[in-house]
């Protein structure tokens, strides 16, 4: 059976960046950029004042309290009508260009004006509340590189440098179809000896937090023609996701309708609880995944392996969730010899953070999921005793009750 880690770079080394499009800058939030962004311009593009106050020339403030006449103003949005001279100050707005000849602001909480003069109570040194040309960008400075992953902050400053629309990859469209006789629709009453379809929902909502567009294949039974004909389906999608029909059962078809439909597959079975039976293949050139039934399995397999293949696709240089050494806050245990990944929530623990199971950890009850923060990672026939560190994948971009 294959490691975690070996069925991981498999899984990588099988999946490319798909192609890239042009799109306006709002539409780019957690997009990969697919272009290197350098700076067209000075940014800021002149001096100006981080402060209300009056522009200056240093050199007039030393003999403090110095007494300046004032020659004008000039306020953000203009431009100044003359330069500054010695013995001169001119009022200046947060934001407003500097007048030539001045060199510093003397913020108004350190003058005292009237009739045509200002009082300066301090001396200042030579660019104090002075915002230099270009001290935030340069003409030519490499801003931002391909694969970085767009956020508020990348979209501000693609904004500054005047970009409408920025070159990024596609993002991955996902077709996701659930598989199992005793599934029944959201939206039916489940029949005797039926149970809700679930995983339709929570992959469908993890494909959509990992950047991708799904699409949902609805329910497969538990026949070749059956989930071959919903493969079909999938056809326009980037990646195919099923879940259940891959361990030894007699109805467990999925591996034969993958193989039927031409896939071929790379891998099946990993050495880790939950979510041993995991699939992995290709189907006309596309990945697909066979992800266990069990919903909790259907679910961390999606976080260990399809999330960084679904990140890979989008261009993403950043494809893995943050690992940090937790405390155990009371004894986590894996009794099975198989790695296991265990759901945790994360309590701050003085100046670290401690990590508690959230509950029973069977691979059906779902609601050991939530609520959880991450995923503890221990190895086979091992307990983590109240007080040892343990290693946590954090997969919930989570805020805390309170500070
Ligand atoms: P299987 O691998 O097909 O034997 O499925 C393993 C377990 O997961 C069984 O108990 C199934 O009933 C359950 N299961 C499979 N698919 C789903 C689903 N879409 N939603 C909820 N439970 C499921
Ligand atoms: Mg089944």
């Amino acid at each position: 059976m294959l490691t975690v880690e070996q069925a991981l770079a498999e899984i990588l080394a099988r999946v490319r960046p798909l192609p890239t499009e042009r799109v306006p800058i709002l539409s780019a939030l957690g997009r990969a950029l697919a272009e290197p962004i350098v700076s067209g311009r000075e940014i800021p593009p002149w001096a100006n004042s981080s402060m209300d106050g009056y522009a200056v020339r240093a050199v007039d403030t030393t003999a403090a309290p110095s007494t300046l006449t004032v020659v004008g103003a000039v306020m953000a949005g203009a431009m100044p009508a003359r330069p500054v001279a010695a013995g001169e100050a001119m009022r200046i707005f947060t934001g407003a260009p500097l007048p030539a000849g001045a060199d510093a602001v003397v913020p108004q909480e350190d003058t005292d004006a009237e009739d045509g003069h200002v009082m300066l109570k301090v001396a200042v040194e030579t660019g104090a509340y002075v915002r230099l040309r270009g001290e935030d960008l340069r003409i030519g400075a490499a801003v931002l590189g391909p694969g970085v992953a767009l956020g508020p902050a990348e979209i501000g400053v693609l904004a500054s440098l005047g970009h409408t629309q920025v070159l990024v990859h596609r993002r991955p469209r996902v077709a996701i179809l659930s598989t199992g006789n005793e599934l029944a629709e959201l939206g039916r009453e489940p029949g005797p000896a039926q149970i809700p379809n679930t995983n339709t929902y929570s992959l469908f909502a993890q494909v959509l937090e990992a950047g991708g567009e799904p699409m949902n294949l609805g329910i497969a039974a538990d026949r070749l023609e059956s989930i071959e004909e919903r493969l079909r389906w999938g056809a326009p999608a980037d990646m195919l996701l099923s879940s259940a029909g891959v361990s030894v059962g007699d109805l467990d078809l999925v591996k034969a309708a993958l193989t039927r439909a031409g896939a071929e597959l790379h891998l099946w079975q990993v050495s880790m609880r939950p979510g041993k039976p995991i699939t992995f293949g290709s189907l006309h050139g596309r990945p697909v995944f066979g992800l266990p039934g069990n919903p909790v399995s259907a679910m961390v397999t999606f976080e260990l392996f399809v999330r960084p293949a679904l990140r890979r696709m989008g261009g993403l240089n950043g494809i893995h969730r943050p690992r940090l050494a937790a405390k155990a806050l009371a004894p986590i245990a894996n009794p099975g010899s198989r790695r296991g990944y265990l759901r945790v929530t994360l309590e701050r623990d003085g100046s670290r953070w401690g990590a508690r199971l959230t509950g029973e950890q069977g691979s059906a009850i779902l609601t050991s999921m939530v609520r959880a923060d991450a995923l503890a990672v221990v190895a086979g026939d091992t307990v983590v005793q109240t007080g040892e560190e343990v290693e946590v994948i954090v997969f919930r971009d989570f805020s805390v009750d309170s500070l």
